[in-house]
């Protein structure tokens, strides 16, 4: 999922390798340390114990026992193969790489003489290769086998992983085609990882078969059982033609990353502007507070225009990963800062939200309100979205910085070191300093440069009221920059800073009225962190069902070292509702009669933190007072 569009004639910015982009203290570096001390190794025990090695084994014939389902365990063995990838990018670290190497000689013993290269159809159904790809999910754990390899080989410099994803890439390449078979692949995952594969070893027909899969869409071709109907599959109209974000969440959004990752090759007009409908389209009627997708448990999938639920949505982990994906092609694209914006927002809450703070446990869907009774596992069954977590953090650093001819463009605040190259090789280094998004300072420490002028661009967040920046003695109020980037270009020298600062004062969101589910009431915002209502931080008795927010009393954020981890508190005015006259009665004729309400003080902490408390009830969206 790290991109390299340094070399694509339609990336209007230019990725930064993540080898070039360190991760200093912050909020981030933590994040990253448990991703690396404790998540990776955990999940590689997880993929022993739940059989996804000994699966591989199977096909290499050595291995004993059954093959444990699904029939996609390969993709979660890749998925963190790609994780464990990125974090060696930056630091050398022998447990890994010996885990890598394990993994990568049990592959290159499973795949077979022609290439093919997948547990379940070698072991378990030998003779149904390629006749399942509706929901048989080979070409999707190809795809995650190509963006593992990619991950890798950038990582160590090594082809051996390398090599293996591009026998099977060639034989997949043998099998379909124009002239050659026809195939629409189910899951969506292969294209996005084709174009990357495409940019890796320069071969041109990877980039075509991603088109051609793309190209397949729509026209009733797809082959193999599937419970479900073509549009859960984004299989209901050709590609070019569809209007509306539809059918399984993460499908949809692996799908429109792929079109826009050959967009970035290609440039097909018809390709932008389907991908810019469609974002329209969920924006504006499909996306939850969260920066979550997928409003149905049916089919893990987008639901109608403002179906939008609080407590049965799906939201799930991977979804929030997929737009974050697509989002950011869409920002190396055309250089808006709104596809920065929905980053940050599935980054800080959707995404965040679905692993825990001690990076064992994990969330696949990702509700707004719990009444309570919710825990997380330390693992799945269906893996998928713990090892799709893992490869998120460990490349978020790709995430930060761009270049564009002679400029750099600070995209996500995350303390980091970068390391550029300008126009005509013009090298450059600049240091993030940082507390967000506890604080909304910035430092941007030019630690490099060649006394030649080039332009510094910062992203002014679509949320934020208040902004300035600093250089030198100048000071600007950069706050009608908001939803875009703030530009400075001057003959830059070492040692200069500057300094952004973005208000975070907290403040009350309102959804559109024509959403149902969560009509007449408000959330909390600070900065990029959506906030929730916890049980555990209520006073004692008070029931998240009853309470009531008073939108009339100011909020105020505080910095609690003491909780979950350490985190700014938003603390509001409401009331509790005398339930007393209710009872057990469900329904009764209206009364005029209003319930009794009694102050309450509420404290909301960041959506992202909940549920590792214990089962307590939770709520994002608060009714009015
Ligand atoms: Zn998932």
């Amino acid at each position: 999922m790290q991109l390299s569009t340094k070399n694509s004639a339609h990336s209007h910015l230019k990725t930064i390798p993540l080898k070039k982009i360190w991760v200093n203290d912050g909020f981030w570096s933590h994040r990253r340390t448990i991703n690396h001390q404790t998540s990776l190794r955990h999940a590689f025990r997880k993929l022993e114990d739940s059989g996804n090695f000994n699966n591989l084994k199977l096909a290499a014939g050595s291995g004993q026992g059954r093959y444990c389902e699904p029939f996609f365990m390969d993709s979660d063995i890749y998925k963190w193969l790609e994780a464990l990838s990125y974090e060696l990018s930056n630091q050398p670290d022998p447990e890994l790489e010996a885990m890598a190497d394990q993994a990568i000689d049990l592959l290159a013993a499973a795949q077979q003489e022609d290439g093919y290269l997948n547990s379940y159809f070698q072991v378990v159904e030998p003779d149904k290769k390629w006749t399942e790809l509706a929901m048989g999910h080979e070409l999707y754990c190809a795809g995650h086998l190509f963006e593992a390899a990619v991950a890798h080989h950038r990582a160590t410099g090594q082809t051996k992983l390398l090599d293996i994803a591009r026998r099977f890439a060639d034989h997949i390449d043998a099998a379909f085609g124009p002239g050659k078979g026809d195939a629409v692949p189910g899951h969506p995952e292969i294209e996005l990882a084709l174009v990357e594969l495409f940019r890796t070893t320069g071969e041109q027909r990877y980039l075509d078969l991603a088109g051609f899969f793309i190209d397949q869409r729509g026209h009733g071709k797809m082959i193999g059982r599937t419970p479900f109907e073509a549009g859960y599959h984004q299989d209901r109209v050709p590609v070019r033609e569809a209007e509306i974000v539809e059918g399984h969440a993460v499908r949809q959004l692996y799908l429109l990353a792929g079109i826009a990752d050959v967009y970035l090759e290609t440039g097909e007009p018809a390709l932008l502007e389907v991908s810019q409908r469609l974002w329209r389209d969920m924006t504006a009627h499909k996306m939850h507070l969260t920066g979550g997708f997928g409003a149905r448990h049916r089919g893990e999938a987008f639901g109608d225009a403002y179906e939008l639920p609080s407590d049965r949505c799906y939201c799930e982990t991977c979804a929030a990963i997929a737009s974050m994906m697509w989002n950011w092609r869409l920002l190396l694209i055309t250089g808006e800062a709104h596809y920065a914006d929905l980053l940050e927002r599935s980054l800080y809450n959707g995404f965040l939200s679905g692993i825990s703070l001690d990076g064992q446990r994990y969330f696949y869907v990702n509700p707004l309100l719990s009444r309570g009774g919710i825990e997380r596992p330390e693992w799945y069954g269906c893996a998928c979205c713990p090892p799709n977590v893992m490869r998120q953090i460990a490349m978020l650093a790709n995430y930060v910085a761009t270049t564009r001819g002679d400029g750099l463009q600070i995209h996500q605040y995350i303390a980091t070191t970068i390391e550029a190259e300008l126009n005509d090789e013009r090298p450059l280094k600049v240091r993030v300093e940082t507390n967000y998004p506890w604080q909304g300072q910035i430092r941007l420490i030019i630690e490099e440069t060649d006394g030649s002028p080039w332009e510094l661009a910062v992203r002014i967040p679509g949320w934020c009221q208040e902004a300035t920046v600093q250089a030198g003695d100048d000071v600007s109020d950069v706050s009608a920059s908001r939803g875009a980037y703030a530009k400075i270009n001057r003959a830059w020298q070492a040692g200069e800073t500057v300094q952004l600062n973005l208000g975070l004062q907290p403040r009350l969101v309102e959804p559109n009225p024509r959403i149902d589910a969560v009509r007449g009431s408000l959330a909390i915002e600070r900065g990029p962190l959506v906030y929730c209502l916890e049980e555990a931080d209520q006073p004692a008795g008070v029931n998240l069902l009853d309470v009531r927010l008073d939108p009339n009393t100011p909020l105020q954020a505080g910095w609690r070292e003491d909780l979950l981890g350490g985190v700014v508190v938003v603390e509001a005015q409401g009331t509790v509702v005398d339930m007393s006259s209710w009872q057990d009665t469900l329904y009764r004729s209206l009364t005029t009669e209003g319930l009794s309400q009694q102050s309450v003080n509420l404290t909301a902490v960041p959506y992202y933190a909940w549920a590792n408390r214990g089962p307590g009830s939770m709520r994002v969206w608060i009714p009015l007072r």
